[in-house]
């Protein structure tokens, strides 16, 4: 793999690329954390920001820094409902990983 944050790589893993395609990041009002400027001036918005290569993960093409998706959203209240559904999803994963694991052990005693 020659993802450039091995840990995001193997904790949430690579974005699908054949999906259908987002807004860009910008227009859903996400903000990079660490640069400073106006999301959009002029009626076009500043584009520094795209979606990662890591699940829920963007991109600043002006920090080249990868980030965490509810780090670039300037509503706290917005970021924590968004933080809180990323665990319940991460925890459901998990717990159908453990089913399926569960049914295999299953499958394997039905067959004696
Ligand atoms: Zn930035």
């Amino acid at each position: 793999m020659s993802a450039k944050n091995e840990l995001a790589a193997r904790i949430v893993g690579l974005r699908r690329i054949d999906g259908q395609p987002f807004d860009p990041p910008c227009e859903l009002g996400f903000h990079c954390p660490v640069c400073k400027y106006d999301l959009a001036s002029d009626g076009e918005y500043d584009e520094r920001l795209e979606w990662s290569e890591y699940n829920g993960f963007l991109w600043c093409s002006v920090c080249d820094e990868d980030y965490p998706s509810v780090l670039c959203i300037p509503d706290i209240h917005r970021a924590i409902k968004i933080y809180l559904i990323c665990v319940k999803e991460a925890l459901d994963l998990k717990k159908a990983k453990s089913i399926s694991w569960i049914e295999r052990i299953g499958g394997v005693f039905s067959k004696r």
